[in-house]
């Protein structure tokens, strides 16, 4: 097969491990900075140009479309999809699992477990905001924060409502939650492909800090799930219209809850926690899956 995967930078972890396993399967790879293709809209022939040159005979498309550059990213993924291209991810799925709201939204319309979970940009009564997710403590989150930045765990209510004037001050869209204290200070990660959990890990925050993320210091470990766990994971995954998603759930005492549903995990820390050729099953996916003309929209 002739694979394009779609990422800024051929030396990160996951790109790289992606293209070895291309190559070790046979496969013609090509790294794509997608920021420097260009494109014509035209009727009936659309095509995409990068470095003087047109694309053209890839049977597959990988996206590794990183936040900042979702909108620009996708648009680049769709015209692929145009061409007939199969993308591992829709361009539909990625955007809408890019929005939290827009995705918690979708996830509570197919009953899979979620943390109690309020929205604001401006709100006029920022009490009956806490009191409206179960009052404090609560876990208050910039719509636009990753890696744990934006984060605050807010024990009183006090603190609660000037850490969201705070946020409301910098005219910055907020999402008010539950806090899940049973979690421990932990969350799990499922690698989903196709409608399989293929590999988790438990990240466990350090310390005396609440949030997991391994860039705040958190560590990876294998972890066995649970069934339901696993079916949660999936239906997540599916209702993204994701094929490959990093599911992080909350285990919580009233069973999993669904945080968030990422559509480029990141490869390193789970192939490292769980010894697992995560990187080789997506290829394995792809071989199987990828068929011209098969982008549907997916999920929704
Ligand atoms: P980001 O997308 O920036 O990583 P998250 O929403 O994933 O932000 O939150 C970061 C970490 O904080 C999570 O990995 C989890 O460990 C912890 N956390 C987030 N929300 C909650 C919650 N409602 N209850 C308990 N812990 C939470
Ligand atoms: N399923 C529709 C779509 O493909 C709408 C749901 C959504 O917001 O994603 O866009």
């Amino acid at each position: 097969m002739k694979i394009a995967i779609m990422s800024r930078n051929k030396r990160l972890y996951s790109t790289r491990r992606l293209m070895e396993e291309c190559q070790a399967k046979g496969h013609e790879v090509q790294v794509l900075d997608f920021l420097h293709c260009y494109m014509n809209i035209m009727p009936n022939s659309p095509t995409i140009h990068y470095k003087g040159q047109e694309l053209s005979g890839f049977d597959a498309v990988i996206p590794r479309i990183g936040a900042s550059v979702t909108f620009y990213g996708a648009a680049v993924l769709r015209q692929f999809e145009m061409m007939g291209v199969f993308p591992v991810n829709e361009s539909v799925a990625i955007t809408r699992s890019r929005d939290k709201l827009r995705s918690l939204q979708l996830l509570s319309r197919k009953d899979i477990g979620l943390p109690v979970t309020g929205f604001a940009s401006k709100p006029d009564d920022v009490p009956d905001l806490i009191r409206m997710v179960g009052g404090t403590p609560v876990v208050i989150k910039l719509l636009e924060g990753t890696q744990g930045i934006g984060v605050v765990l807010a024990e009183t209510r006090k603190a609660a409502e000037s850490v969201i004037e705070a946020f409301m001050g910098l005219k910055a869209d907020i999402l008010v939650q539950e806090y899940i204290k049973e979690a421990g200070g932990a969350d799990i990660r499922c690698l989903v492909i196709g409608d399989k959990v293929i590999a988790a890990m438990k990240r466990q925050a350090m310390e005396g800090e609440f949030r997991s993320n391994l860039h705040r210091g958190g560590s990876a470990s294998l972890i066995r799930i649970t069934p339901t766990e696993r079916k949660t994971a999936v239906a997540a995954a599916k209702a993204m219209g994701l094929n490959v998603a990093g599911v992080d759930l909350l285990r919580s005492s009233r069973g999993p809850l669904v945080m968030e549903v990422n559509s480029s995990p990141g490869l390193e820390g789970i192939e490292s926690a769980t010894g697992k050729n995560v990187a080789g099953m997506i290829i394995d996916f792809t071989e199987k899956t990828a068929k011209p003309w098969k982008t549907q929209t997916k999920g929704g």
